[in-house]
């Protein structure tokens, strides 16, 4: 018995598909796991329709991944700027990412990493987040961008000594990430 054959990938008939963001490959993936894990195995048609969803989405998986990792082992972005297009750049491990940023002019990109908040009530907070502007005048490398929070207050001395104890704390928490920073240059993790 002979039937036409037709492989489930064809590189010239599927080639040239977008490459996802190796997060969102991951979350399809995960949706088309979910999806096909119901499929009746005794059915044909069910059989035929996981295996081509799963190859799709197990195929983009690998591009996002292989893009992501690449041989020279960096990862790059294409960012939309008003004033040079298109721009592909350099995309360090620790950036969140650039989807759904507003546009900005290329010296204003820039990569943000995952915020770090320490609440210590009473509208005292300090935030810090790891960025670089690579683009600007003065290109900044990894720095960290720090707000701390500290509303106007009147107090007496123990208010004056408990706000006292809330900055050494907060002094300590900035010693702390000059330490993450200097492991993030020397390329270890945020
Ligand atoms: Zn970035």
């Amino acid at each position: 018995m002979t039937t036409a054959h037709s492989p489930l990938h064809d590189p010239e008939r599927d080639g040239g598909r977008w490459v996802p963001p190796l997060d969102f490959a991951l979350e399809t993936d995960r949706d088309a796991l979910a999806k096909q894990a119901g499929a009746n195995i005794h059915d044909d048609r069910a059989m035929f329709t996981a295996a081509v969803v799963l190859d799709l989405a197990l195929r983009a998986l690998v591009a996002a991944h292989d893009t992501r990792v690449g041989n020279s082992g960096v990862h790059s972005v294409r960012v939309p700027t008003p004033d040079h297009g298109d721009v592909t750049l350099p995309e360090p491990e620790w950036c969140l990412g650039h989807d759904g940023r507003p546009t900005e002019a290329l010296a204003d990109v820039h990569h943000s990493g995952r915020g770090h908040v320490v609440d210590n009530g009473g509208g005292i907070e300090l935030r810090a987040e790891p960025v670089a502007f690579p683009y600007g005048e003065t290109p900044v490398p990894v720095s960290v961008h720090v707000e701390l929070c500290l509303p106007d207050v009147t107090l007496d001395p123990p208010g004056l000594e408990g706000l006292a104890a809330v900055l050494v704390e907060q002094a300590a928490e900035l010693r702390r990430l000059a330490l993450r920073l200097a492991v993030l240059r020397a390329g270890g993790a945020w």
